[in-house]
């Protein structure tokens, strides 16, 4: 397993690595276009595109694939100078749940193929697919085109059904088997943390040699602390969101759903009254993001739940922010909360560190990279709620405390940043496409037939 979090572009006293002129990047089941936080679009899709600009920045091409979901959007959007979505399209338009697309995949693939058919030859130099159903895409047009392909998996169905929310929905057969075939089958995977790497090796049995860490990074000129003065800023920022401008806040930022926690927090706060009723008086817990995966089977369980736990007026709701907007959130809370019982990294938690906010952690999958115990936060092993009630308790009267985890917290969050991500992304394209060549070339000389025909 090889770990690249910096700008590594060369070979090792060698030549530098070839650099692809553009690449083919599939997202079968969301776009890039659509709002994260809510339903199938969150960290992924922001990923994709922060990355994507900041390898357009470098010269490289981004084209990104997705499954058109509405007739408003024409067939190709460029997003910025060098990137574009382009909508394939591959069933109706609306009404098709992520667990559907798996009887979409051979019209989509069919969508890809014919858009690269109608371009120049070897017109990608290397395809990135995003999850499993768009590996099985990345595979076959691999092989129809004859590039490599780097697949990054994001999460993962054996380690999601390891973890899951007590009532949860297990992810099917399918899907692992699925995964498995797209691990064996990619020329590199990409793994966001080195828990991650270690997943695919020992539950995916993937070939250490093909594994290399590259961390996410996080928009450093977005999530920034306010500048000036702090208090006056938490001030500005509760008032534009309508929160209560004394007391505590606690914020959820997130896409609703079991696998998230946010049950976890809002029975934390349930717990807190037990144990400190004028501290839990004085708390108000923000959840952003709208329902998604098995959380829209139940969209307004939470608020039920809150109701029933009698902390309903200790809760309030809000809808899912833009990138733009989330910063206020951020700075508006003393703490954020990301109780998640799996994180493949958790851009939220560095979103969050980034603006100078602690943050109290499931002590899980990616979240252990990106949150630092007691130096940018504070991780808690578990979801008992008393747990994090206690953790509530212990960190929200203490505002010294809080203040060195804060700075910590901006510390931490500076080591990533999405041009590190962008540059360790295209040490990994360079170093596939020598390999492809390099076993091409050793092809070609094993068969003389095969040399001729070429
Ligand atoms: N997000 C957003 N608006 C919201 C809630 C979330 O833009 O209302 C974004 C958030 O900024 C983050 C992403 O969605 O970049 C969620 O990523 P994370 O890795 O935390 O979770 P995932 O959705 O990938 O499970």
């Amino acid at each position: 397993m090889a770990e690249m979090h910096t700008g590594v572009g060369r070979q090792r006293g060698a030549q530098p690595w070839p650099r692809p002129r553009r690449i083919a990047t599939v997202s079968v089941h969301t776009s890039p276009l659509h709002q994260p936080g809510t339903g199938d679009a969150g960290g992924m899709n922001v990923y994709i595109l922060e990355v994507a600009r900041r390898l357009a920045e470098a010269d490289v091409e981004v084209e990104i694939f997705t499954r058109a979901t509405s007739g408003d959007l024409p067939r190709v959007v460029e997003v910025a100078p060098g990137v574009q979505v382009r909508h394939i399209t591959a069933g109706p338009l609306e009404g098709l749940t992520k667990e559907e697309l798996p009887g979409q995949l051979c019209a989509f693939t069919a969508g890809v193929l014919r858009a690269e058919a109608a371009r120049a030859p070897g017109y990608y130099d290397l395809i990135h697919s995003h999850y499993w159903l768009s590996g099985q895409v990345g595979w076959l047009a691999r092989d129809r085109w004859g590039v490599p392909l780097v697949h990054s998996a994001h999460t993962l169905a054996k380690v999601k059904n390891a973890q899951l929310a007590a009532g949860d929905r297990p992810e099917p057969k399918a899907r692992v088997i699925g995964e498995e075939q797209v691990v064996a089958e990619a020329d590199r995977l990409v793994a966001n943390t080195r828990v991650e790497a270690r997943d695919l090796i020992s539950r995916y049995d993937a070939d250490p040699d093909r594994v290399t860490v590259v961390q996410p990074g996080v928009d450093l000129d977005r999530f920034r602390p306010a500048g000036g003065d702090r208090d006056a800023a938490v001030h500005a920022a509760r008032r534009r969101l309508g929160l209560p401008s004394t007391g505590y806040v606690v914020a959820f930022v997130g896409r609703i759903q079991p696998l998230k926690a946010p049950d976890v927090l809002i029975r934390a706060v349930a717990a807190l009254r037990d144990r400190d009723p004028l501290l839990a008086d004085e708390l108000t817990v923000v959840v952003v993001g709208g329902p998604s995966g098995s959380g829209l089977d139940r969209p307004t369980a939470l608020i039920e739940l809150a109701a029933s736990l009698g902390v309903a007026d200790r809760v309030r709701f809000l809808p899912p922010q833009t990138g733009d907007d989330l910063p206020a959130v951020y700075r508006a809370a003393d703490l954020v909360a990301v109780p998640s019982y799996n994180e493949s990294f958790g851009l939220v938690a560095l979103e969050a560190q980034a603006c100078g906010t602690p943050v109290l952690a499931a002590a899980v999958g990616g979240l252990v990279t990106a949150v630092r115990d007691q130096g940018s936060g504070v991780l808690i092993d578990g979801h008992r709620p008393d747990d994090w009630a206690a953790a509530l308790c212990r960190l929200l009267p203490d505002r010294d405390r809080r203040a060195v985890l804060s700075r910590g917290a901006e510390r931490h969050a500076r080591n990533f940043s999405w041009h590190r991500t962008a540059a360790g992304l295209l040490s990994v394209y360079g170093a596939t496409i020598a390999e492809h060549r390099a076993r091409l070339t050793a092809r070609l000389a094993a068969d003389p037939v095969l040399s001729c025909s070429w």
